[in-house]
């Protein structure tokens, strides 16, 4: 097994050195890693039990690597795990892909009479449809199935425990948890699992109140389901249940009850592309909350602040504006704050000063480039004033939207604040001031090359409908 896992690593090695010879977008790269490395894993991991911890993390500095052209991250890990909609680009994590490759597993199990079923049923002391239902934490669930020998299955069940576990935070979910071997309940720190009264039907904990959300007296229990519970046991189970699901079941006592299915759960019985849905669920739960460094810094430089949802937005706007990836890549590393202005060349020795190129007078940071310089200032002056004339609209954009985007129907103007900002840093590259007449011939060699295309896909409609107001421009 780890002589496969050696053999697709090597194999995953080549591929990486092979493409990280040629210049590669950060997008291209992206697409290299999906489609043609980390397929070479996919079906391993998806048939053996998960290669060993200190694998996976080769696998992973493997991948950052080949990012990053061997240099430091510039950006964070679980950011730029995070889809590119929430400002990351999709960079696979292999731990959770490997986690939603075996989860995806219970969707197969869920579905057919197989020998797994079989084989599950075996070790685990409740039928499996109730099994999927179980609210287990990681460690109760490695307890439960100790005993079990195929280590891949004990990896499928451990994989679906992480994912599903949670803490129960409205009525229904509460009144609807399985009270048997649920990790929230608990007598001498471990879950319970009373066989009789499990062989009488008796699964949730709302089974165990009345109707006016008071708990049932142990003859008033064993009266309504017709079994003999011992008086101390029947009052462990009844301790072992959270306070706080008992106030809330009380003060809930009217509600109605509805047949209730925990997300990831109704994931797997609905869902097609299982793996897809299950992976994107944990990358969000893993990196989610994670902050980025470019939200940061320009929150911390902008008068007033960022929003975090604004920042976010951001990204939303450009890959809706354009598809453009050189573009879109300017406006990603914007963004991210890492731009490689003059001041940063500077840092990393490969220029001889930090001094802005067009003012020579401050040092060239990505606030200054993009806003505080006179010479730039002039130049989105200039630009407003074009695109007045040619749309009618005086369009005033705050200096946050300038950065960010902005909410604009037209979608006319995103792009040229887009391709405005890529022309800023071009000009920084190659020394030269910015100016209006240049950038129009910049935009205008952009629109023919659009037009074409357009033309090729048939998809003349939408380029005239967003660019019928600038083009063709005779000045
Ligand atoms: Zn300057």
């Amino acid at each position: 097994m780890k002589l496969n896992y050696t053999k697709s690593l090597r194999k995953m090695e080549d591929i990486l050195k092979i493409w990280g010879r040629r210049y590669l977008t950060l997008y291209g790269k992206v697409t290299v890693l999906n489609t043609f490395v980390i397929s070479q894993l996919v079906y391993l991991l998806s048939v053996l039990p998960s290669p060993s911890k200190a694998m996976l993390t080769q696998i992973e500095k493997m991948i950052f690597d080949f990012v990053w052209c061997n240099k430091p991250d510039k950006v964070k890990r679980g950011v730029m795990k995070l889809s590119k909609y929430d400002g990351g680009m999709s960079i696979p994590d292999i731990g959770i892909k490997n986690d939603s490759l075996k989860i995806a597993w219970v969707q197969r199990i869920m579905k057919g009479n197989n020998s797994w079923n079989i084989m599950i049923q075996k070790y685990v002391p409740v039928n499996l449809d109730i099994l999927w239902h179980l609210n287990v934490n990681l460690a109760d669930m490695t307890i439960m199935i100790a005993r079990m020998p195929n280590q891949f299955m004990k990896e499928v069940l451990m994989g679906w425990s992480r994912y599903n576990f949670h803490n129960p935070t409205n009525i229904h979910k509460i009144r609807n948890q399985v009270i048997w071997f649920n990790s929230h309940v608990r007598v001498d720190n471990c879950t319970i699992f009373l066989r009789a009264l499990y062989a009488a039907n008796i699964m949730y904990v709302h089974q165990f109140f009345d109707e006016r959300g008071d708990i049932l007296s142990l003859p008033n229990f064993q009266l309504k389901y017709g079994i003999q519970i011992n008086f101390l046991t029947y009052y462990s189970v009844l301790s072992a249940i959270p306070q706080r699901w008992k106030v809330e079941i009380k003060e809930h006592h009217t509600i109605v009850d509805v047949p209730f299915i925990h997300m990831p759960l109704s994931n797997l019985e609905r869902k097609d592309h299982v793996c897809k849905v299950v992976y994107g669920d944990l990358i969000q739960q893993a990196y989610g909350g994670t902050i980025a460094t470019g939200f940061r810094k320009w929150n911390d430089w902008l008068p007033g602040g960022l929003q975090m949802e604004v920042w976010q937005y951001g990204f939303r706007i450009m890959y809706t504006t354009l598809q453009y990836t050189k573009t879109l890549l300017v406006q990603f590393k914007i963004l991210h704050f890492i731009t490689a202005t003059r001041a940063k060349l500077f840092l990393w020795d490969i220029v001889d000063d930090d001094l802005c190129s067009f003012c020579n007078e401050a040092i060239e940071t990505l606030p200054h480039l993009l806003i505080e310089c006179e010479a730039v200032k002039l130049f989105w002056n200039d630009l407003k004033h074009w695109l007045f004339l040619k749309s009618g609209i005086l369009f005033q954009p705050t200096v946050s939207e300038i950065i960010i985007g902005f909410q604009n129907p037209d979608l006319m103007f995103n792009a040229v604040y887009l391709l405005a900002k890529r022309y800023l840093c071009r000009c920084s590259t190659a020394q030269e001031f910015p100016s209006i007449r240049i950038f129009k011939i910049f935009l205008k060699d952009f629109l023919t090359v659009e037009e074409n295309i357009a033309l090729k896909n048939n998809k003349l409609n939408t380029f005239i409908n967003i660019w019928d107001t600038i083009w063709p421009y005779q000045d």
